[in-house]
């Protein structure tokens, strides 16, 4: 299933908005930045209708992924042909609460209804439209909007956003503990998504013509879909299988309904490190294999979010991550287990020595 966005939007669009954009007068100093946020969730079942749990672990996704914070960062390689580890980027970008586990249902607003339309929204359009017609007003200024709807199934959309904007939406069955999307059902469909509001399109553009969008990531025409593949060898992390790849190795990995080559070949041939990007949140592929954004990208997206008048930025903020009173417990536990080890252990060497003395002989 591939991971539709809708209308997509194209390169020059998004460099005619740019220049009209207004510009905020706070100054980029680098430092953390924070946004607040807000879910929206429409259902008809209770089945998609997410817990408090996967909500949380939704936005603790979209936080780590756009920090750079993601467990499976290490996973790009470091030598090769997808040597891209050194162009990692992080935006330093929190969305509100900074830590998951301070989201409570104040960050949330769940809305039950029997008409959601058969089959699902067709777009964000039409999510807005609804959730308006019964006393809501989206979206809400200043912050990013994040719907949980079901979108048109018979488009395999599940996720959309406008370029440029504080407004996505993503189907529930991409939220982390899902069990309806298997592969895309670990959170990252919305960090995609997030990454199209904050200004990034996709890695492929269609043309191997034009100059790369973000120079640190290589050209490319076509989405890599779910074929491309991290795999881990005895020198580190390969990758197989994207379009380049396909090319390189024809005809064993030729795709079916489309014609060679898959990948801009002619710029840059095989025997480059130059092999596409397949691992970037802003290509096609299952979650497993988004792991990164580019210094580029990150650095697009802040300068979106300073130039924009969709967000009010924050810069402080006093909260801290709340005692966690299962670790407490664990480590009390632990803390007591080996007390009483040692307190055995005493006891048996001075009885044993007790014993050895008084023996007879
Ligand atoms: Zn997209």
């Amino acid at each position: 299933m591939c991971r539709g966005c809708g209308a997509q939007i194209q390169l020059q669009h998004l460099l005619a908005r740019k220049d009209k954009l207004f510009v905020n007068a706070v100054q980029d100093t680098g430092k953390e930045t924070y946004i607040k946020i807000k879910y929206f969730v429409v259902y008809q079942q209770e089945s998609d209708n997410p817990t408090l749990e996967q909500i949380k672990a939704q936005h603790q996704v979209i936080n780590d992924d756009i920090n750079m914070q993601n467990s499976d960062t290490y996973k790009v390689p470091t030598s090769g042909k997808y040597a891209f580890s050194d162009v990692r980027g992080s935006m330093s970008l929190f969305f509100l609460p900074k830590f998951s586990e301070n989201l409570t249902e104040v960050e949330i607003v769940r809305i039950q209804s029997d008409s959601i339309p058969a089959g699902g929204f067709d777009g964000i359009d039409s999510v807005e439209d609804f959730i308006n017609g019964i006393g809501y007003s989206v979206p809400e200024k200043n912050i990013m909007n994040v719907y949980i709807v079901p979108l048109n199934g018979s488009e395999n959309i599940i996720g959309q956003a406008y370029l440029m904007s504080n407004r996505i939406a993503i189907v529930p069955g991409t939220l982390p503990g899902s069990k309806v999307l298997l592969g895309q059902n670990t959170g990252r469909t919305a960090t995609h998504e997030i990454g199209h509001a904050l200004g990034l399109p996709h890695t492929f553009q269609g043309t191997c013509d034009e100059p790369a969008f973000f120079s640190d990531i290589p050209l490319q025409k076509l989405p890599n879909n779910t074929g491309a593949t991290l795999f881990e060898t005895e020198s580190g992390w390969e990758g197989i299988s994207d379009n380049r790849f396909r090319d390189c190795n024809q005809p064993n990995y030729n795709l079916q309904d489309l014609s060679p080559p898959y990948s801009c070949l002619d710029v840059v041939g095989c025997a480059t490190t130059n092999y596409e990007m397949f691992m970037n949140f802003m290509d096609y592929n299952v979650d497993k294999n988004l792991i990164m954004f580019s210094q580029q990208q990150t650095k697009a997206a802040r300068e979106f979010i300073y130039s924009s008048d969709v967000f009010t930025l924050l810069f402080d903020t006093a909260e801290t991550v709340p005692k966690n009173n299962s670790v407490i417990w664990i480590s009390l536990g632990i803390v007591l287990g080996i007390v009483l080890i040692v307190a055995l252990t005493v006891y048996f060497v001075r009885r044993k020595k007790k014993q050895t003395r008084t023996s007879p002989t």
